[in-house]
């Protein structure tokens, strides 16, 4: 059975960060935003995190023979058809009941059938005893819930929204689409209403019982070597004393991975300096730090956030 770390949260909250320090591991095989595999990777053939194309990887080329005889057998459109039938955001209250349809059932196992099939491969491609996937979709991860054959550990990465409200109206090129593209950006109450749908998603799940482990992006910046021990253990794994070697306070080593999709970060290699990232205390203008701190406050509250910050932070 394959266990799968699954890095969930709403994007820009850090899970790229705590997904390439996670792949610093031994025993850990990090392979990106999976459910960008499909039509980034395989169609499109954009670029893996080592910097080689999809198909001039040698770790994804390996994967796809091992998974399913090569990447040419997979029916892409019919990843695609069954990831818009079923991995929804609304469809979430419906996969996290105790049962489901019978012909909804078969779509969802199948859906995740391919992911599975991916994570076992990597495993066996890599010995790896833990893979982790960066998805970060909450309503994916309900997918994987009803995957037979599967391990399935949540890490639940939370940001201050009002950091992660900054984060998206900053403008961010996709190298890997070699700057012909950009990511989405989003409006700050657009974003406070995602926080809550994605967050409040994974709370569910946990409530379905995957096991699951929040971590607090400023939390984890602040002392990312008893963060990244606590992820470690909660994935099963343990540690020898020289493992972290390659990460202090302020800075990690990084080594090049197979990072199949996500944010540009997934591409820096060596020294990258570990610092929390504040602008949005100075950069968020007052009315949308307000608008999104009144939105977010249930789970503000829940998850120990203050839910009015002045200008300069309280924290
Ligand atoms: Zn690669």
């Amino acid at each position: 059975m394959a266990r799968l770390l699954f890095v969930g949260g709403l994007g820009r909250s850090g899970t790229t960060l705590v997904e390439r320090l996670l792949g610093e591991l031994p025993g850990v095989c990090a392979l990106g935003e999976v459910v960008h595999l499909w039509q980034r990777d395989i169609r499109a053939n954009e670029r893996c995190g080592c910097g080689e194309r999809f198909a001039a990887c040698e770790f994804w080329t390996r994967v796809g023979e091992v998974a399913f005889g090569g990447w040419a057998n997979v029916d892409v459109y019919r990843v695609l058809a069954l990831q818009a039938a079923v991995e929804r955001t609304r469809h979430i209250p419906r996969l996290a009941s105790p049962r489901l349809p019978d012909d909804y059932r078969a779509q969802v196992r199948e859906y995740a059938g391919y992911y599975t099939a991916v994570y076992r491969a990597a495993a066996e491609v890599t010995g790896a005893s833990v893979l982790v996937d960066s998805s970060k979709h909450s309503a994916l991860a309900h997918c994987l819930r009803w995957s037979t054959g599967l391990d399935l550990r949540v890490a639940h990465v939370v940001r201050d929204p009002r950091g992660v409200a900054h984060s998206w109206t900053k403008v961010v090129s996709r190298p890997e689409a070699d700057g012909e593209s950009e990511m989405t950006r989003y409006s700050p109450g657009r974003s406070a209403m995602l926080w809550n749908a994605h967050n409040a998603a994974f709370g569910l799940l946990a409530r379905r019982g995957v096991p699951l482990l929040r971590v607090r992006y400023e939390q984890f910046v602040a002392d990312p070597r008893a963060g990244l021990s606590s992820l470690a253990s909660f994935a099963g794994l343990s540690l020898g004393e020289s493992d972290l070697d390659f990460l202090s306070e302020a800075h990690a080593d990084l080594s090049v991975g197979h990072s199949a999709a996500g944010n540009p970060m997934r591409f820096s290699v060596g020294r990258i300096p570990l610092r929390r990232d504040d602008g949005w205390l100075r950069g968020l203008p007052a009315t949308d730090r307000r608008l999104v701190g009144a939105v977010c406050a249930p789970l503000l509250r829940a998850y120990g956030y203050p839910v009015m910050v002045s200008r300069g932070g309280t924290r």
